[in-house]
């Protein structure tokens, strides 16, 4: 069993109503090889929601109250973020999967890279605060790039 991000799979849970699909991570879900997780739908952020950075900072930050996340109108949604951290947490601990699959360059999901917080396209090398918890719970997580290369 491994753990991927929901949106790879085809669900429409990105912010912006749309998914992310990934044919290849899609066909174990089909054969009831992998679970999906959506961390921001867990924290209970609607779909579609207002696009968020990682301010100053990346997941790990977060988790240390060192930065927070925003969306575009400038509200803080770091606790909705935090929650949904855990939950994906609460979820590894209960299926022990093998693997953990998430989309790079989320401020959820990102193992490599994430926006850097000024909403202009600019990536920085980081995590999101879902795979930061994961780490530092001794999880390692990986992209659907680097899926793709297994
Ligand atoms: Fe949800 Fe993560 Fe996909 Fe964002 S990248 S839509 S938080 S599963």
């Amino acid at each position: 069993m491994i753990m991927v991000s929901a949106c790879l799979v085809g669900q429409n849970v990105r912010y912006d109503g749309n998914n992310s699909l990934n044919e290849k991570i899609l066909r174990l879900v089909d054969e009831g090889k992998a679970i999906a997780v959506c961390p921001e739908v867990f924290g209970g952020l609607s779909t579609p929601r207002l696009p968020a950075e990682i301010e100053n900072g990346d997941g790990h930050d977060v988790l240390e109250g060192k930065s927070k996340i925003v969306d575009t109108s400038g509200k803080d949604v770091t606790e909705e973020f935090l929650n949904g951290a855990y939950e994906t947490l609460n979820v590894f601990k209960e299926f022990q999967p093998s693997m953990v699959v998430l989309k790079e360059n989320s401020p959820s999901c990102g193992s490599s890279f994430i926006y850097d917080g000024t909403f202009s396209g600019n990536k920085i090398q980081g995590v999101g605060v879902t795979t930061a918890l994961l780490e530092k719970n001794g999880i390692q997580v990986i992209s659907e790039k680097e899926f793709e290369t297994l």
